[in-house]
């Protein structure tokens, strides 16, 4: 991948993108890679900073100030932030019922943001959810889009997939089977895929992504487009051409090198999350429910989670406070530093008093 990189003309790597919404071979390129032959609803990309850039540009584009913009309970902490940089409330919809998304909590938060305005926005993070490393079953995603088709009969609604880390979803290019339930969305829903190629390349300092629109006709994805494209030129103008040049001749002359190269990573992350999951049930360490993913969140309430952090900061364990628990990130440890770790923090847990 860095290869690839440092091979590029100077000339590309200087260049100008060649319109304000990416290169058309990055286009191109980034929906045939993310969605992968599993969708019918008209698109169209535009390139951004990172997923960063597609999940900001469209929590600034589609709401207005004051309004209310939904988004997980536990969840990056960039979508607050992001909110409150354009004026906008945010309402939290808790992710869990037991082992399973909690459809029901999404369904009443959202009805209660629509009694108090004419639009619907809310964030899901699926897969490989950031921080629980949740992903939602075929059946749970194809219940969401039921449900936002009802809304969209008195509302307009746009869901935006933050898609951040699904090429890291065990699966492979199974997990992008669901976006085939974005095909019954209504005509009044529009959905916005954020890419990350921080993640897809492992490039977090190349700055770049995609936000895809998607609609159920040209006209509705148009709508959005022209919006983007100027919010794009405000904001940033054009994204690193290099960057997008790299993902393009990667997934042009180099997809198979590049797929048994993320294999290797998607195992390693898989055998450390397999080892960490295993013996923290082993250790009767309460997880939120994992499937795959980067990170590991350790479940509790914000009062435990503040002490048990300090604590665990004193025996040289350094993890990451979220809401309502400690993300672990498994996908940063070697084997033997995860080997006994959950052991290590329980009695951590067992010493709080
Ligand atoms: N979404 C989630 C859930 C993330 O965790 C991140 C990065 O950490 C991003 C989006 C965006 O990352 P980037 O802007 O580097 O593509």
């Amino acid at each position: 991948m860095f290869s690839t990189l440092k091979s590029l003309d100077n000339k590309k790597l200087a260049k100008y993108a060649v319109s304000f919404t990416g290169n058309p071979d990055f286009q191109e390129d980034v929906l045939d890679w993310v969605l992968d032959g599993n969708s019918d609803l008209y698109k169209e990309v535009i390139a951004t900073p990172g997923g960063t850039g597609a999940v900001g540009m469209s929590i600034e584009n589609c709401l207005e100030a004051g309004q209310t913009l939904i988004i997980p309970e536990i969840a990056w902490g960039s979508y607050s932030l992001m909110a409150q940089m354009h004026n906008l409330k945010t309402k939290s919809y808790s992710l869990f019922e037991g082992d399973h998304f909690n459809l029901d909590s999404l369904k009443a938060t959202c009805k209660a943001v629509m009694e108090e305005q004419d639009r619907l926005v809310l964030i899901i993070n699926d897969p490989c959810q950031n921080p629980t490393g949740y992903s939602m079953t075929r059946k749970e995603w194809e219940d969401v889009i039921e449900f936002l088709n009802e809304c969209s009969k008195t509302h307009s609604v746009v869901l935006i997939n933050d898609i951040a880390y699904i090429d890291f979803a065990y699966e492979g290019a199974k997990a992008k089977e669901y976006f085939r339930c974005f095909d019954k969305i209504s005509d009044d829903v529009a959905v916005i895929v954020a890419f990350s190629i921080s993640k897809s390349l492992t490039s977090y300092g190349l700055r770049c992504g995609a936000a895809i629109l998607m609609a159920k006709t040209q006209e509705g994805v148009d709508e959005l487009k022209v919006v983007f494209e100027k919010t794009a030129r405000a904001t940033w103008s054009n994204v690193n051409n290099g960057a997008m040049e790299t993902f393009s001749t990667i997934m042009r002359t180099k997809k198979d090198e590049y797929l048994a190269e993320k294999q290797k990573y998607v195992d390693l992350l898989k055998a450390r999350s397999d080892l960490f999951v295993k013996q923290a049930e082993e250790a009767g360490l309460v997880h939120y429910p994992y499937k795959e993913g980067f990170f590991v969140t350790l479940a509790m309430d914000n009062d435990k989670c503040d002490r048990l952090h300090a604590a665990l900061m004193e025996n040289q364990i350094y993890t990451v406070k979220v809401n309502k628990g400690i993300r672990i990130a498994v996908c940063s440890m070697p084997l033997h530093v995860i080997d006994g770790l959950a052991a290590r923090i329980k009695a951590v847990e067992d010493q709080l008093d």
